[in-house]
């Protein structure tokens, strides 16, 4: 299977799959995930400082039969670590940790209200200085990209928020496409919680694929870029196995209407892990 690209509004090309790696602490078992990952046609990791994973990430590019070239890897600067100089110091340590002479993507990790602007004017230098080849933030809702926007030069080009069936996300959506941004979810599975939804396993049983293949095609199909996070070997490729069939427009549409505005994670604009 070979995973195909989005072209991002710079021109570089982000899969629109990777492996997300939060919460594989454990040094060995991360390094296999990753590796099997590597292995069987991954071509992005998507990790963060605050994963603590980075060095087992740079390992696992390094013993990869993959040029590094090919493989896109995204990290993500952590809240108590923003402000100008700050993320400019937390990159250094990133970059150092993965062993690496460049990041592809590089993101506010959350928007902290007063520091979100200079973060990413940060990353803007980062961006300039050729040591990430592209700029984005995550957790923004379209009150926190209007501050940016008025303030960067260069517009973040990806935005990394929460997404899937059960928080579709439609008018967040909306608003990166009007500029350009372009979407990755995290959580796509919803932390495996949307599994035994109804509706999904009905549609994976019409498609003959698992439940968890439904829901990351129905991100792909809707543009949206997916992180799938899983240390077993099985559900990694499983994961990845979403190019060779199609949902109808009706599914889709069965599949939207489960929405129901319902987080896993933290909502952006009331948490403050760690300011
Ligand atoms: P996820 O939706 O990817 O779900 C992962 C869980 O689903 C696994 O732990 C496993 O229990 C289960 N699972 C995975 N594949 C399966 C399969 N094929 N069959 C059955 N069960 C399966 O949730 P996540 O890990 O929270 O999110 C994915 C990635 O998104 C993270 O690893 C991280 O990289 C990123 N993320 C980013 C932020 C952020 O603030 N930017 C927040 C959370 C997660």
């Amino acid at each position: 299977t070979i995973i195909p690209s989005k072209i991002l509004s710079n021109g570089v090309q982000m899969p629109y799959l990777g492996l997300g790696v939060y919460k594989m602490t454990d040094r060995e078992e991360a390094i296999l995930a990753m590796t099997k990952a590597l292995e069987v046609g991954y071509r992005a990791i998507d990790t963060a400082a605050i994963y603590g994973n980075e060095k087992e990430v740079g390992e696992a590019i390094k013993n990869a039969n993959v040029s590094r070239e090919e493989i896109f890897v995204t990290t993500k600067v952590w809240n108590n670590d923003q402000g100008y100089d700050n993320t400019l110091r937390a990159f250094e340590t990133s970059l150092k940790n993965l062993g690496l002479e460049y990041v592809d993507l590089y993101l506010t990790h959350w928007p902290v209200e007063d520091k979100l602007v200079d973060t990413y004017r940060a990353i803007e230098r980062l961006y300039d200085e050729k040591l990430i080849r592209v700029p984005g933030v995550s957790n923004h809702h379209a009150h926190h990209l209007e501050k940016i926007f008025a303030k960067a030069n260069v517009q973040p080009m990806v935005n990394q928020i929460e997404l899937h069936p059960y928080f579709s996300q439609v008018e967040l959506r909306a608003f990166c496409n009007e500029h350009n941004i372009a979407v990755t979810a995290w959580s796509p599975l919803g932390r495996g919680g949307i599994l035994q939804d109804e509706v999904i396993t009905t549609i994976a049983s019409e498609v003959g694929k698992t439940a968890a293949q439904v829901i990351l095609r129905w991100h792909y199909q809707q543009d949206i870029i997916t992180i799938p996070k899983s240390v077993t070997p099985t559900r990694i490729e499983e994961n990845m196995q979403i190019f060779d069939f199609e949902l109808s427009n009706e599914q889709l549409a069965k599949i939207n209407h489960i929405n129901k505005d319902q987080r896993f994670g933290q909502n952006p604009d009331t948490f403050h892990f760690d300011f």
